[in-house]
């Protein structure tokens, strides 16, 4: 038996059995015991947290870090640094927009390589489903790739082209054989391309243009093809950054049927309404877009009701410059928002706002987005036997988003101005402080491989 060597303790602590009085106790990273608030070994450091939310650590599982390739658009360490001070210890990152993307072997060591030595929190890897290389899946899997992404539209860099229903054909038996999970990009090019004609001579500085550019239809038509090719392939499939209301009735369905399937939401979708975004605010743009409030307030009740499995931050910057704030043109500048650090302020408020408890949220932003990349056994709980990943935050104090408290690479944000309840103190990540009331300490993060 090693001694502790660290305890947590708190008033409102988040376990399995609810909030409440408890010490965690840790051992060479993990947590060893949860105790009585008054059990402290002799010999251990304590770290009170008092009145603040002891919660575990939350997991990012749609992180676009774009290293090696594009560091001007972001990077392992600054991406690392703001999940730190957000609270969050494990992210994963997805197979585009590095270069080369992690669609090959050789991909994903190159990116391995990269990343070692740089990482304030744990992170874990995506490979990629492109045409023609299903001969790597396996390759992937076996390396250590926590599942598969695929879009079925353009994905915005060459590199990683789009799979047709036919490549899916050939991909889903295999990653079905493996076992692996397929979280896909839906929306179809069809109802996409069907609208360009009627927009052609709308203003490019009006939101309501971008808006009607990616319809509804896109997002439905793909999901209904996922659903199909779920039931055929028995491939588990996850739908990711759900935006449209309209296709919850038959996402709900087919979880009612037992496909395998789940899906998730990002903070954007959740917090902003299309009816509220500027003219010209290019800051807004992401793909699927943000939609209407009642739009919004669908998606709501199904994360409520769990059609919706969990919440994500689909972190997904660039250069400031590629956002062509200037000219306001939401047709060409490039699509994305980077929310990796404010995902539990955002969540939070807005989700008190309709009566959701902070267990909803260790839910929604630990729990089941650990449980979607098999790390359900380590991460994601504050549980005997599981990394010591926990975060201490304040859900009653308030802050306005400055850009220069964000610390991803770039700070053009619709988030900044916005004022959200819930102040992260410290995250540790297996045991070590790396974020301390503004301080970071030691990039102590590691990769967290597919166990197999
Ligand atoms: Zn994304």
């Amino acid at each position: 038996m090693h001694p502790v060597e660290l305890v947590i303790r708190g008033r409102r602590v988040v376990t399995e059995h609810g909030i409440g009085p408890a010490a965690v106790h840790i051992t060479r990273g993990y947590i060893s015991a949860i105790s009585v608030y008054e059990d402290v070994p002799d010999g251990a450091e304590l770290i009170e947290a008092f009145d603040s939310i002891v919660m575990p650590g939350l997991v990012d599982t749609h992180v676009h870090v774009n290293e090696p390739g594009r560091t001007d658009w972001e990077g392992f360490e600054t991406a690392t640094r703001a999940a730190a001070a957000g609270g969050v210890t494990t992210i994963v990152d997805m197979p585009l927009n590095s270069i080369p993307a992690t669609t090959t072997l050789e991909g994903l060591k190159t990116k391995l390589e990269t990343a070692r030595h740089k990482l304030h929190v744990d992170v874990a890897l995506w490979g990629g489903v492109v045409p023609e290389n299903t001969s790597e899946l396996a390759k992937l899997w076996e390396a250590g790739v926590v599942g598969f992404k695929c879009f079925l539209i353009h994905s915005g860099v060459n590199e990683f082209p789009n799979v047709t229903e036919s490549d899916l054909h050939e991909a889903m038996p295999e990653l079905a054989r493996l076992g692996a999970l397929l979280i896909v990009h839906a929306e179809l090019a069809g109802p996409v391309e069907a609208c360009c004609q009627s927009i052609a001579r709308a203003p490019s500085r009006s939101y309501k243009t971008f808006l009607d550019s990616r319809p509804r239809e896109a997002e439905n038509e793909a999901i209904a093809l996922m659903i199909r090719l779920c039931r055929e392939t028995n491939c588990r499939v996850h739908i990711v950054h759900h935006s449209s209301a309209d296709a919850l009735p038959m996402l709900r369905e087919a979880k009612k049927c037992g496909l395998p399937m789940t899906a998730e939401t990002c903070p954007h979708y959740l917090h902003f309404v299309a009816e509220d975004v500027p003219d010209g605010a290019t800051e807004f743009k992401c793909c699927p877009p943000i939609r209407e409030r009642e739009n919004r307030e669908a998606l709501w009740e199904a994360l409520k009701d769990g059609t919706i499995d969990f919440v994500v931050s689909d972190h997904s910057p660039c250069p400031p410059g590629m956002k062509l704030r200037e000219e306001g043109d939401f047709m060409t500048a490039w699509g994305g928002i980077s929310s990796l650090q404010l995902r539990l302020p955002i969540t939070w408020t807005d989700a008190s706002a309709r009566g959701c408890t902070i267990e909803d949220l260790t839910k929604w932003l630990c729990r089941e987005p650990a449980r979607q990349v098999g790390l359900h056994n380590l991460k994601g709980a504050i549980k005997e036997g599981y990394h010591a990943d926990m975060v201490i935050w304040n859900p009653d104090r308030e802050f306005k988003v400055e850009p220069a408290m964000l610390h991803h690479r770039h700070r053009l944000s619709p988030y900044n101005g916005e004022v959200f309840r819930g102040v992260v103190e410290k995250t540790f990540v297996r045991g070590r402080i790396v974020y301390d009331g503004g301080e970071f300490l030691a990039p102590l993060g590691e990769i967290v491989l597919r166990q197999s």
